[in-house]
């Protein structure tokens, strides 16, 4: 995960949710990509430090369980970058200009120049960083999949030039719930419209009260339709079907119930969620020294397995 920011419920369902299940069933490795992040802000790399801080923060108290699963900084194993520089020499570079990402970003990103050589090989970096565990699965989204083709197209030519070390892997592809921000767009720090995992329940429920509604909705008294409302985007996830389709729909529907009472339904179910990650994270804020500690034996688990595949593939090219 690239640290460009605290995180948000657009994390918390779109990966968390996710990666706790996967750490149940796998031996998972989950890390904060910070060179990642330096590929598109190294103009300004003033946040970076902080927000890997507050990702971390962020994943713990989400239940992330450092037990279950290995938890590093990416700039703490400069195995990764090694086998980076390894596999960039036998990446063509057309592979890279044709990434799709690649090319939408260099369009839709104005305020920041991208074409530099960092920018255009982040994809053989994220190949490096999977490779280098010798992953079988990579939980990704739909939008990640032609990076994830690329990592398989990398192994199995180092494994043609030289020898088979690399596992190729395969995807697990997750689905994303639509998570509205509070102004009825896509949930993005950009858009400033997020609830926070960081947010105190009062914020919450101060972001939630004004949050847009059916714009059809003018007054009290007009009907609504919730297919069309992001609150009720939040209600699919947070409360439960019954109470939804009982009392939300209809009331909705009716203008039995004003935006203000649903909104209030939504916080009775979304408060219990939220609140503990809050309390869970302000615990752990005040113990920096914990989670320094949790990362530092991250870090060594991670780096027995990066040493062992990076001598492998060295031995392999006879270096
Ligand atoms: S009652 Fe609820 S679902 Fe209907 S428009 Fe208002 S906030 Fe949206």
């Amino acid at each position: 995960m690239r640290p460009t920011g605290p995180l948000h419920l657009g994390h918390l369902f779109g990966a968390l949710e996710n990666w706790r299940r996967l750490q149940e069933e796998y031996d998972s490795f989950f890390f904060v990509a910070d060179w990642h992040a330096l590929t598109s802000d190294y103009a300004d790399p003033s946040r970076i430090q902080e927000y890997t801080q507050e990702i971390v923060l962020d994943w713990l108290s989400a239940g992330i369980d450092p037990q279950k699963a290995v938890l590093f900084i990416q700039s703490h194993l400069p195995e990764h970058a090694e086998l980076h520089l390894l596999l960039s020499m036998i990446t063509p570079l057309p592979w890279l200009e044709r990434n799709p990402t690649y090319k939408e970003q260099l369009q839709e990103v104005t305020n920041k120049d991208l074409s530099t050589f960092g920018f255009l090989g982040y994809p053989v970096l994220q190949a490096a960083d999977i490779l280098i565990y010798q992953a079988n699965l990579v939980p990704v989204g739909i939008d990640q999949l032609p990076h994830i083709e690329l990592t398989r197209e990398i192994a199995r030519r180092f494994n043609h030039l030289y020898k088979r070390v690399f596992t190729v892997p395969e995807v697990l592809l997750t689905e994303f719930p639509k998570i509205p921000g509070t102004d009825g767009r896509k949930m993005s720090k950009s858009y400033n419209n997020c609830i926070y995992l960081s947010d105190p329940p009062e914020t919450v429920e101060a972001k939630i009260k004004p949050m847009v509604t059916d714009p059809a909705r003018v007054r009290r008294t007009d009907p609504g339709n919730p297919d069309v409302c992001p609150v009720y985007d939040l209600h699919k996830i947070f409360t439960p079907q019954k109470e939804r389709e009982g009392y939300v729909v209809p009331g909705c529907r009716t203008a039995a119930i004003g935006c203000l009472d649903c909104k209030g339904v939504l916080l009775k179910h979304m408060l219990p969620v939220l609140t503990p990650i809050y309390e869970r994270r302000t615990k752990l804020a005040e113990k920096p020294g914990q989670v320094e500690e949790i990362l530092a034996a991250g870090t060594e688990r991670a780096r027995k397995v990066a040493q062992e595949t990076l001598h492998e593939a060295k031995g392999a090219i006879g270096i």
